[in-house]
Order: C-alpha cells, then sequence, then structure tokens
C-alpha cells in the first residue's frame, strides 16, 4: 500500500514522511475496523484504497491549490475524503470537516483524536445551514468538496463559505465537463467564477479525474445557500 501511494505522490513531486505514513497506516486501520459497523467506503482493497481514496484526495496539492497558513473547509467529507489526507500532508493548514451523519462524525472525531491531527476540526450538519452561521461564512481560503452532486450543487454548498479572493475545488470525474454550463450558471449567481478545471488521470492508472476551480470573486448573495436539499432539488444551473 506505501508504493502505491508514495510512487503516485512521487509523479506529483510530492514525499511522504514517515509520521505521515504512519498516520495514513493506522487511518486504512481504523476505517475498515468502523467499516464493518457503520457504512464509511464501499473500497477495501488497501491498493484501491491509496489511489482512489489517498492519492485522489491530495490533487489539489499537484496543482498548488492548498498551502501553508490556508483554512480549508471539507463539505460533506463522509469517511473523511478529501480533508483527511490533505490534512496529514498539509499540518501548517488548518481544516474544517463538515458531514451531517451522526455516526460518520463520531467515527471522524476518534480518527482525529487517534492520529493527533492538531489541525483539524469535526463540524456536524448540512452545508445549507452552516453557511449561514457567522462563524462560517466567507470564512475559509478553500472549500473543497468530493462526490457531493452536480456541479452547481456542489458550488451552491461550497462557494457560501469561501472568502473573497479564495475558490471552491470540486473533484469530479470525467462528467464535470458536461456539467460545466451548469456550474458556470450557479457560479455567476454565488459570487464566483470558474477559474480552471484540471482534468488528470491518477497517476499510474487509467482513472480519469477533474478538479473544477472557482474563484469566489464577489460576496455571496444572503439568501445562499436556500435550505436544505433545495440545492440539489432545484439545481440553480438548470
Ligand atoms: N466526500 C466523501 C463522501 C461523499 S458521500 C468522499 O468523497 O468519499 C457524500 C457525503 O456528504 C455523505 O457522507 C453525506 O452524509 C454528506 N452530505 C451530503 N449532503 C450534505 C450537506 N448538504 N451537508 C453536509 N453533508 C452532506
Amino acid at each position: 500500500m506505501r508504493q502505491w501511494l508514495e510512487r503516485g505522490l512521487e509523479a506529483w513531486g510530492l514525499r511522504l514522511n514517515e509520521v505521515q505514513w504512519l498516520c495514513f497506516e493506522r487511518l486504512t486501520e481504523l476505517m475498515l475496523t468502523w467499516n464493518e459497523r457503520i457504512n464509511l467506503t464501499a473500497i477495501t482493497q488497501p491498493e484501491r484504497i491509496a489511489i482512489e481514496h489517498y492519492l485522489d484526495s491530495l490533487a489539489p496539492l499537484a496543482f498548488g491549490l492548498i498551502g501553508d497558513g490556508m483554512s480549508v473547509v471539507d463539505i460533506g467529507t463522509g469517511a473523511g475524503f478529501p480533508g483527511l489526507p490533505l490534512a496529514i500532508l498539509c499540518p501548517f493548514a488548518a481544516f474544517t470537516l463538515v458531514e451531517a451523519t451522526g455516526k460518520k462524525v463520531a467515527y471522524l472525531r476518534q480518527v482525529v483524536a487517534q492520529l493527533g491531527l492538531a489541525n483539524v476540526e469535526v463540524v456536524q450538519g448540512r452545508a445549507e445551514a452552516l453557511a449561514h452561521d457567522r462563524r462560517f461564512r466567507e470564512g475559509f481560503d478553500v472549500a473543497v468538496a468530493r462526490a457531493l452532486g452536480r456541479l452547481d450543487v456542489v458550488l451552491e454548498c461550497t462557494l457560501p463559505f469561501v472568502k473573497i479572493g479564495g475558490c471552491a475545488v470540486a473533484y469530479k470525474g470525467p462528467r464535470a465537463d458536461e456539467e460545466l454550463p451548469f456550474g458556470e450558471r450557479a457560479a455567476a449567481m454565488l459570487g464566483g467564477r470558474i477559474e480552471a478545471v484540471h482534468r488528470f488521470p491518477l497517476p499510474n492508472t487509467e482513472l480519469q479525474r477533474r478538479l473544477v476551480v472557482a474563484r469566489k470573486i464577489a460576496p455571496t448573495p444572503p439568501r445562499f445557500p436556500r435550505r436544505p436539499g433545495i440545492p440539489e432539488k432545484r439545481p440553480l444551473g438548470d
């Protein structure tokens, strides 16, 4: 497993130190143990976890999107992706993991304690509600989200958390390309602008990935995000 992760990272010019590798090893143990009781991941083969969860989560580092001193919020982190791998690799950035499901939040808190991740906070709640809380609204340099829905839905649930000048980063598969028009319309309503779409395979695989970067250029109007469930039910891009 270590080789799979390290070979992939090497292709991006990234390296793991010993402590970071131990974190990934412990994370894998904890995830697979808890996965027997609560539904965390369908991927249980260590090599696939290394590539499809860990390496995939770390892709923004290959594009210089996250750096020291930044604050990052991960919306709908689930079992902690991409937030936990990013927090392991970036000890000098501060991560807030947002997840609606109580059981997953209990798991995440356990992981953070066991791995001693001093740069991670776990918050239970819906993005649509938390984004209206003063503590979180326009409070982050970067908002990331993986597997949260169509691009316009993702942007409504992430851009309100981003400071002006910061960005939202959506982790997508090849379908991102079809979703771009929806994303562009949503971004314009939310005070954002799609600035880049990075298209790449995960190193040493044929898995095609996309990172859609939306820059925040103006405040998000106070009516966004709409009430929980509405972004998905009536997507802004339609
Ligand atoms: N990002 C993880 C999980 C994706 S599944 C990964 O890529 O592996 C989506 C997760 O987001 C689920 O755990 C779900 O409970 C959570 N979620 C969905 N909508 C949400 C919302 N509006 N606010 C907070 N969490 C949400």
